[in-house]
């Protein structure tokens, strides 16, 4: 089973403000199975703003990587966030070839 069919593994990191768990994310980020994700919740309208910078220097609406992932929700604008949600983090799996996403709430 790849990435890509099996049901996408989420580790789900909640906490206070400011109580560490982003930089905890970007720790468990550094496993090669694992993928951090930054902060989910809003996808994409939240991270893809006109003027964000993507970690890999792209402006963040002209990623490639995150752009790829946001064209998995093309398709669902009427489904509930639960399946919304679910979309994203496969599409994560399947564009990061990692089984495992570090999503922080
Ligand atoms: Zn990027």
């Amino acid at each position: 089973m790849t990435a890509e069919t099996s049901r996408p593994k989420v580790i789900l990191l909640a906490g206070f403000p400011n109580s560490g768990t982003t930089i905890a994310s970007y720790i468990l980020g550094q496993h090669p199975n694992i993928f951090a994700t930054g902060e989910l919740y809003g996808f994409p309208a939240r991270q893809l703003k006109p003027l964000k910078v993507c970690s890999c220097g792209a402006l963040a609406v002209a990623c490639p990587f995150w752009t790829d992932v946001a064209a998995a929700l093309m398709p669902l604008a009427d489904a509930s966030a639960a399946v919304r949600a679910q979309a994203v983090y496969a599409s994560v799996c399947r564009h990061s070839g990692r089984p495992f996403i570090v999503d922080v709430a």
